[in-house]
């Protein structure tokens, strides 16, 4: 038995899983071979690292045996072996307390200010001259109509002319994960867009009103619909256009 074939035996060598005939001839071989032997005393050191080593703390204690071993005048190949493991054992550990940061993360996270920046994106691209219309038209009449069969809920269309904010078309949109309708209101030179799809839950939620990169939102539950407004109109404009559409 040369080397190369004694190599790719010591591992079950080491856990006693060879048959006793070829148990014994590897350790005839270990006995006149000393390349064989440092491998196998790496390999036991590498599997007592892994099973008894916490991870955390794996890292120090290997940086400190691989400072050890160099000093001994080990093989190349050792330190090969003891770096894969280092950076195994580094990535291990890393992933773990990425999974727990992120999940951490993830706890604090409001699904409604997901929405709200979703909200604001799409307003953003539609105001970039993207796609603001799908239908264009100040009559509700036949805006509410077009929405028909391309949603599975019929959105409340209501022009606010006469409150000064007059209804100038509509488009269909995605926002959280779902298509939505937005209806596109104007206040003078100034857009509003406002989303409105069902909402999950029958609360009525009064509007909460925030700021995001410049642009005044606000959002409300009614009568089983969820609403999102959001405009670079100003806070005042935009608070008496929620009241005229609440009407
Ligand atoms: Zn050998």
């Amino acid at each position: 038995m040369d080397c190369h074939e004694v190599e790719g035996l010591l591992s079950p060598y080491l856990d006693g899983e060879l048959e006793p005939a070829v148990s014994t001839t590897v350790r005839a071989h270990l006995d006149t071979c000393s390349a064989c032997r440092q491998r196998l005393a790496n390999l036991e050191s590498v599997g007592r690292m892994v099973r008894r080593a916490p991870y955390y703390q794996a890292p120090d204690r290997l940086r400190a045996r691989l400072t050890q071993s160099r000093t001994r005048s080990t093989t190349r190949s050792q330190l090969l072996a003891w770096a894969a493991v280092v950076v195994m054992v580094a990535s291990l550990s890393g992933s773990i307390l990425f999974v727990r940061s992120s999940t951490r993360a993830a706890r604090t996270v409001d699904p409604v200010d997901v929405v709200a920046q979703e909200v604001v994106n799409s307003h953003v691209r539609a105001m970039m001259g993207e796609h603001l219309f799908d239908v264009r038209s100040t009559d509700q009449h036949t805006v509410k109509p077009w929405f028909l069969g391309k949603l599975d809920f019929s959105p409340p269309v209501t022009d606010l002319a006469q409150a000064g904010f007059p209804l100038t078309g509509g488009r269909l949109d995605y926002m959280a994960g779902r298509p939505v309708a937005a209806l596109v209101y104007t206040r003078g030179q100034h857009t509003i867009n406002v989303f409105v799809w069902p909402e999950a839950s029958d609360a009525v939620r009064s509007p909460d009103a925030r700021a995001i990169r410049g642009f005044h939102v606000r959002h409300w539950t009614h009568a089983g619909m969820s609403y999102w407004a959001v405009s670079d109109v100003n806070d005042t404009d935009l608070d008496q256009f929620v009241h005229a559409l609440q009407q």
